[in-house]
C-alpha cells in the first residue's frame, strides 16, 4: 500500500507521455481539415471558449479510465471468479479466457466494437433521461464544439456509459489485446465525430458515425438533439428510430442552453451532486 502514491505518479507520467504525441498529431490533422471543411466556419479550435476545461478533461479522462478499468477488472475477478492471486490474475486476463478468447483476434475486436457500441447506444439514451441527464449534460455543455471536446465526460458517465461496458466484455473473456486496435480507433474516431467538419461521408453515413451525424446530436432538443445516439455505428439509430441527418442542412448552435452552467472542470464535476 505504501507504494500506491508512487504508482499513481508513475501511471500519470506514462499516461501523459502517451497522450501528448497523440494530441499533437490530432491537433495538426484537425487544424488542416477544419481549415478547408469547417462545419461552422469561424474560430479555429485553439480559440474556442473553455479550451482549458477541455484540455483538463483530455488528460484527466485517460488516467481516470485506466485506473478505473484496472480496478474494476481486479475487483470483478475476485468477486465472480474468486481469483485473488496477482500472478493468476495476470494469466486470467493476459489473452482472455473461455470460448470468446478462442476466436481470431480480429474477430474478437469486431465483436468488442459491435457489442460495446450496442450497449453504449442504450446507455446513452438512458443518460438523456431525466435521472441521469445531470451527469451527461457535462458532455453536452460545449458551445464551441470541436475535436478537443471529445473527452468532456463526467466520471459517473464514464463509469456507467463506457468503462463498465468494456470491463464486462473483458470479464466475459474477450482478450484485452483487442485494445491494440480498438483503443486507437476509439480515440481517433471520438475526436473525429466532434471535429468541426462538414463531412457526412455520403452513403457511408449509414455505416459510420460522422462529424455531421454527431454534431446534430449536440444541438438543442428543438434542433434535433434527441437523435443520433450511436457512438460508432448509426445502424442502431436506424433500427430504433432515432436517426436524423437532414439533407442540405448543417448543425450549428450547440450546448445545454443554460447561461449558469459551470464552465470550468471543478464546477462541472460537482454539478450533478448539486442538482
Ligand atoms: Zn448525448
Ligand atoms: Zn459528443
Amino acid at each position: 500500500m505504501s507504494n500506491l502514491p508512487l504508482e499513481v505518479v508513475e501511471l500519470l507520467g506514462q499516461t501523459i507521455a502517451k497522450v501528448v504525441p497523440i494530441t499533437i498529431g490530432l491537433a495538426l490533422v484537425f487544424s488542416v481539415l477544419t481549415h478547408f471543411w469547417a462545419c461552422n466556419p469561424g474560430k479555429p479550435w485553439w480559440r474556442k471558449r473553455e479550451l482549458i476545461t477541455d484540455i483538463c478533461y483530455w488528460f484527466f479522462v485517460p488516467l481516470f479510465g485506466r485506473v478505473l478499468r484496472i480496478g474494476l477488472l481486479v475487483v470483478g475477478a475476485g468477486f465472480i471468479f474468486k481469483i485473488h492471486d496477482a500472478d493468476e490474475l495476470i494469466a486470467f486476463y493476459d489473452n482472455g479466457h473461455g470460448p470468446l478468447a478462442a476466436l481470431p483476434l480480429w474477430f474478437q475486436a469486431v465483436l468488442f466494437l459491435v457489442l460495446s457500441d450496442f450497449a453504449q447506444y442504450w446507455l446513452h439514451r438512458m443518460f438523456h433521461g431525466s435521472g441521469f441527464w445531470k451527469y451527461h449534460a457535462i458532455h453536452h455543455s460545449s458551445e464551441d464544439l470541436d475535436w478537443i471536446s471529445a473527452a468532456r465526460f463526467h466520471p459517473v458517465n464514464l463509469f456507467l456509459g463506457t468503462i463498465g461496458v468494456d470491463v464486462i466484455l473483458l470479464m466475459a473473456g474477450i482478450s484485452p489485446n483487442v485494445m491494440l486496435w480498438v483503443g486507437p480507433f476509439n480515440t481517433f474516431h471520438s475526436a473525429f465525430v466532434h471535429a468541426n467538419l462538414n463531412w457526412a461521408l455520403g452513403p457511408f453515413k449509414y455505416v459510420l458515425a460522422t462529424p455531421v451525424f454527431h454534431r446534430w446530436h449536440h444541438t438543442s432538443l428543438e434542433a434535433g438533439g434527441n437523435t443520433n445516439f450511436a457512438g460508432t455505428f448509426p445502424v442502431w439509430d436506424i433500427l430504433f428510430g432515432t436517426f436524423r441527418m437532414p439533407a442540405n442542412e448543417l448543425p450549428d448552435d450547440y450546448g445545454v442552453g443554460d447561461q449558469a452552467f459551470p464552465s470550468e472542470i471543478g464546477g462541472q464535476l460537482v454539478y450533478p451532486f448539486r442538482h
